[in-house]
This record gives structure tokens, C-alpha cells and sequence, in this order.
């Protein structure tokens, strides 16, 4: 399809097919996404809590390893790389792209540049990244990317999200989504509620349904093709210092919250893990597969920390640690890979999987 054919309020340009076929690829059952976008400061992070230095060659055999795991890419449909990693290639000069493609995985891109705050709020931020984005979308789609991620942050407090911030979050991730598929990549609009906080569950319901509600409403002024989309959302759960739940209970109030805000017409969401275990994560994730009641999208993950933690832990930049740590990763993927289909039965790597991954203030 050319031109501007305008199909309700939706944009069509000449990548709406193409759009939606990725987009729905992405969102196959029993696969997920993994993030491994972390910007080189996050990424140095990381690196620093196993004792390894941040520069190029550490960060890209990082990567290396959890893209080649034996067995790992056929419980993928996307990877979202920062901008260092679309470029790079294997120790034997295999462009990453490639690894992927020839996996059936689709290479994505964190186009985002991260947050600032908002003037006279209690720390509450917008993300920037606008300037230049579809010069930079155009050349990511030459590299093999296909579709994009931008973080939108939000936080609960007494007062907090404001209004401010949940109508400028909406535009930004609109205004981002709208051009990713002017340059034919599928965006996935993620607005992160953070879980700090003691509030308790009925809380966090009460501000994703009110945050995802807006967002859908600056997407449909927007003209963005929700078939052509993916959204990335926070479970909905209780403060980290707020009451604990079962997973069953996040679960419910999880998918009501979607229910009552995301139209049928995007084809999958893609939760962050946001602090949450590796174990916590998976086992939410299939609680809410397992959960009997409307889905019109499929549920799976798009975890940073939750994939890729113990996998850190065990490799701790040691070539002879290689073997174990790919197996903490295949281990992860394929686990969640059974909660995007409600039939993981739990107990996937012990000890570090139970960890708490929480960051107050996380920035990615
Ligand atoms: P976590 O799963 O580590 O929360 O991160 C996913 C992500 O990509 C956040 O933008």
C-alpha cells in the first residue's frame, strides 16, 4: 500500500502491511522478547557488580553470549539492542543482525535517550528523543531493525502521577510511535509505572488503568495504527514496601486493568519485569496466561533484568564460565517462554533466580 489512505482515523502509509505483519509476528505465542538495550551507562552497571570493566569489548561479549546460547533463539521473537549493538558483530565477525535473522528473530531498537525531569514536580520525568528520530529510524530500518522500544516513567506517590506527567508521557510515546511507523518500525509504547512505594495493589490498578487509558487516547489523536503496535506495560502489583500477593492476585488485577484499556486491536503485550525476581516474574507471567477470562492479545515478556540476571551473576566475565551462564540463560528463556502459554510449573534455576532485582529509581 502507497500514499495516505486513511482508514478511520488510523495513518496507512506504505509500511502498514509490513507493520502488522511484524508486529503480530512478535506477539506469536510461546515466545517473548528479550531486552538487551541497556545504554552504556546501565549496561556499566551491571558490568561493575561482577567486577568487569565497562568498555566496548566487555559489553559486546556480554551480548554475544546471550545472543548465541545453544537453543535460546527459538523461544525469542525479538531482541531490542541499543544503538553499539545493531552494529556489532560475533568474536568471528558475525554481524549480531544476522544472528538473529537467520534465528527467526527480529532485531529491535531502544530510540529513546532517556528521561529528565519535569519542573517543579516531585521527581517526576518525561523522556526525550523526539529531535531527529525518524533520520535515525530510517537508518536502524537499513541496519535490520524492525521495531523500537522508548521507556516512559511514571511513579506513584501522594500525589504523583500528576496529570502533567501523564499527559506529557502520552504524547512523547505517541508522537515516538506515529513516526517509528512512518519509517517502518513497529513501536512498542511502553509507559513504566515504577513499583516504589508502600502503596498496595488496589493503587497500582487504580494508576496503569488511568496512565494506559491516556495513552491509548494519544494514540488514537495521533493516527497510530494499533495494529502495527505493542504495548509494554507494568503488572500491576503492590508497592515494593507495600503488602505482598500471591501471584494469582496480580494476575487478576493485571489483566482487568488491560481489559479495561487496551484495545483488541494490538495484537500483544509485552511486560517489563521492573525490579522483580527472575522467579517472580516468570510465575506472574503465567499467572496471567493460566488466568481463565478475555485475552483478545497474547501476554508474553519483554524482561531486561529477569532474563538476563543470574546468566550475569554466573558468567561474571570469566571465559570458563561460559557453558553455565548460557545455561542460566536457557534456562530463563525457556521458563518464560512456558508462562506465555500458562504452563510453567515454577522451580527454573534456584538461588539467584529468587533474587530481588529492585533498583529504587531505575533507570534504564
Ligand atoms: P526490565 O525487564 O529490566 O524492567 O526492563 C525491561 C525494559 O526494557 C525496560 O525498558
Amino acid at each position: 500500500m502507497t500514499g495516505r489512505t486513511l482508514s478511520g482515523n488510523s495513518y496507512y502509509g506504505k509500511y502498514s502491511e509490513e507493520l502488522i505483519a511484524t508486529a503480530n509476528y512478535i506477539a506469536t505465542p510461546g515466545k517473548g522478547i528479550l531486552a538487551a538495550d541497556e545504554s552504556t551507562g546501565t549496561i556499566g552497571k551491571r558490568l561493575s557488580s561482577i567486577n568487569v570493566e565497562n568498555v566496548e569489548v566487555n559489553r559486546r561479549s556480554l551480548r554475544e553470549l546471550l545472543f548465541t546460547t545453544p537453543g535460546a533463539l527459538q523461544y525469542l521473537s525479538g531482541v531490542i539492542f541499543f544503538e553499539e549493538t545493531l552494529y556489532q558483530s560475533t568474536a568471528s565477525g558475525k554481524p549480531f543482525v544476522e544472528v538473529l535473522q537467520e534465528a527467526g528473530v527480529v532485531p529491535g531498537i531502544k530510540v529513546d535517550k532517556g528521561t529528565v525531569d519535569l519542573a517543579a514536580t516531585n521527581g517526576e520525568t518525561t523522556t526525550q528523543g523526539l529531535d531527529g528520530l525518524a533520520q535515525r529510524c530510517q537508518q536502524y530500518y537499513k541496519a535490520g531493525a524492525r521495531f523500537a522500544k522508548w521507556r516512559a516513567v511514571l511513579k506513584i506517590g501522594p500525589t504523583e502521577p500528576s496529570e502533567l506527567s501523564i499527559e506529557q508521557n502520552a504524547q512523547g510515546l505517541a508522537r515516538y510511535a506515529i513516526i517509528c511507523q512512518e519509517n517502518g518500525l513497529v513501536p512498542i509504547v511502553e509507559p513504566e509505572i515504577l513499583t516504589d512505594g508502600s502503596h498496595d495493589i488496589h493503587k497500582c490498578a487504580a494508576v496503569t488503568e488511568n496512565v494506559v487509558a491516556a495513552v491509548y487516547k494519544a494514540l488514537n489523536d495521533h493516527h497510530v495504527l494499533l495494529e502495527g503496535t505493542l504495548l509494554k506495560p507494568n503488572m500491576v502489583s503492590p508497592g515494593t514496601d507495600g503488602p505482598k500477593v500471591p501471584p494469582e492476585e496480580i494476575a487478576e488485577h493485571t489483566v482487568r486493568a488491560l481489559q479495561r484499556t487496551v484495545p483488541a486491536a494490538v495484537p500483544g503485550i509485552v511486560f517489563l519485569s521492573g525490579g522483580q525476581s527472575e522467579e517472580e516474574a516468570t510465575l506472574n507471567l503465567n499467572a496471567i496466561n493460566a488466568c481463565k477470562t478475555k485475552k483478545p492479545w497474547t501476554l508474553s515478556f519483554s524482561f531486561g533484568r529477569a532474563l538476563q540476571q543470574s546468566t550475569l551473576k554466573t558468567w561474571a566475565g570469566k571465559a570458563e564460565n561460559l557453558g553455565a551462564a548460557q545455561k542460566a540463560f536457557l534456562a530463563r528463556c525457556k521458563a518464560n517462554s512456558e508462562a506465555t502459554l500458562g504452563k510453567y510449573a515454577g522451580g527454573a534455576g534456584a538461588g539467584l533466580a529468587t533474587e530481588s532485582l529492585h533498583v529504587k529509581d531505575y533507570k534504564y
